[in-house]
């Protein structure tokens, strides 16, 4: 159990301090996904902006680094940064999180987040794990505290916060209405399920946070119920989002439009889920 978390750790803290994926870093031209939400993050990292006319929302901020190279692809889209009212977040970990702050600072924007991710956010640290430096990114202070069923709305568009812990205790996977061409799909920025380096079981530790192995069934149970024809994710290859950019275009059927996804997606993550718990539960003995 120790050499797992040992490692687990070790290899994300890796990642956070030296040898970050070069894909986390790597700019990328931002893009239109539908009608008025658009792809602004980096290649690896996603950050999606919703534009309306009375402002816009802008969901994650990758790493701390990425701040800049998001305000740039907004900039590119022909958009303001000064426009963006509303900040929202997938999860309070340093690869989603860490651009929030100054992003904030830049646009003049208010957060909103989940209480659970609350102190995360505004500590800058991993709960569980405050002692890994590498975890860390700069605090951010929440402007409104949302619970499971929320809805932030501006400029006529409406996201809906669902509550689905595990990933981070206050993990929130957004849905929201967009139009592709003419018709409305439903789209669904999903927060993340993966185990990563968390302590679902842990006899000298305890769990990452109380409750954590008991959230995870509960959020597969929620996200199989729900319904997607546009899935995203924090990540572009939880989304394939390379491939689907590269078959955008004109006549063509938007390939970002997949009804099918979310479910793949979800039974995946869960069948790595119970594998993960079964190796953790052995390693506690
Ligand atoms: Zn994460």
């Amino acid at each position: 159990m120790k050499a797992l978390i040992s490692l687990a750790l070790a290899a994300v803290a890796t990642t956070a301090s030296a040898q970050t994926p070069p894909s986390w870093t790597r700019a990328t031209e931002p893009f239109a996904i539908a009608d008025n939400l658009y792809y602004v993050g980096t290649e690896g990292l996603s950050a999606f902006l919703i534009t309306t006319p009375k402002g816009h929302i802008l969901i994650d901020g990758a790493l701390p680094s990425s701040a800049k190279p998001i305000e740039a692809n907004i900039a590119k889209l022909g958009f303001k940064v000064g426009d963006v009212k509303v900040l929202l977040n997938t999860h309070a970990h340093f690869d989603h999180s860490g651009g929030l702050a100054e992003l904030k600072r830049d646009a003049g924007a208010s957060l909103a987040a989940s209480a659970q991710d609350r102190v995360a956010l505004e500590t800058g640290k991993y709960p569980g794990s405050e002692e890994v430096t590498a975890f860390d990114f700069p605090p951010v202070k929440v402007d409104r505290v949302l619970k499971d069923g929320d809805k932030v709305g501006l400029g006529g568009v409406v996201l809906t916060a669902h509550l689905t812990p595990g990933h981070t205790a206050g993990c929130t996977t957004w849905t929201f209405p967009v139009k592709v061409g003419s018709v409305v799909r439903q789209a669904l920025l999903y927060c993340s399920t993966s185990v990563a380096a968390n302590r679902l079981v842990s006899k000298t530790r305890g769990p990452q946070y109380p409750g954590i192995a008991a959230d995870y069934p509960r959020s597969f149970a929620k996200l199989k119920a729900m319904k997607a024809d546009i899935f995203l994710a924090p990540h572009g290859e939880q989304f394939g989002m390379a491939a689907k950019r590269v078959a955008m275009g004109p006549g063509k059927a938007n390939p970002f439009v997949d009804p099918t996804e979310l479910a793949r997606v979800v039974a995946a993550s869960e069948t790595d889920f119970k594998a993960q718990l079964a190796r953790q539960q052995e390693a506690a003995k």
